[in-house]
């Protein structure tokens, strides 16, 4: 069984404090920032291709809940709702989950760095995307 559904079953020790018929929220042990919380829906789904909508949408409101708790309850200036989807975007725990990241000005993470596209490129890579699926 997956560590996050360990957790959903209560069978190793976490800090949940946010619990729907759908979703649970609790704190992720290596903090970016202190209050760094996971939202996870209780069904096991690696990615968000598989989710369902309804969950899909438990999930999406149970980080807008925990965003709140960050900023009312912990002080935080604002927050990331991050999802790594899949092993290449860093996905390391294979059951979804939504990251929702206490922020302050000034706390120094640089989530990622930005490029230029070559002259040209983003006109392919646009065109590519609204191509007529086969
Ligand atoms: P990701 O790289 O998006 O798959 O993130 C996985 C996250 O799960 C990491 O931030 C880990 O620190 C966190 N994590 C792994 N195991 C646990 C656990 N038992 N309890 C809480 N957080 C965990
Ligand atoms: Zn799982």
């Amino acid at each position: 069984m997956c560590i996050f559904c360990k957790v959903v079953n209560n069978e190793i020790p976490h800090h949940k404090f946010y619990e729907d018929d759908k979703v649970i929220a609790f704190l992720d042990i290596k903090p970016v920032n202190p209050g760094h919380s996971l939202v996870i829906p209780k069904k096991h789904y690696a990615s968000i291709e598989e989710i369902s909508e309804e969950d899909l949408a438990a999930m999406v409101l149970a980080a807008k809940k925990v965003g709140r708790l960050l900023k009312e309850r912990l002080g935080a200036e604002a927050y990331n709702i991050v999802l790594n989807n899949g092993v290449a975007a860093g996905q390391v725990v294979m059951h979804l989950h939504f990251h929702v990241i206490p922020r302050h000005t000034g706390d120094g993470h640089v989530f990622w760095p930005h490029s230029d596209y070559a002259p040209g490129e983003a006109d392919e890579v646009f065109n590519k995307l609204i191509s007529p699926l086969n």
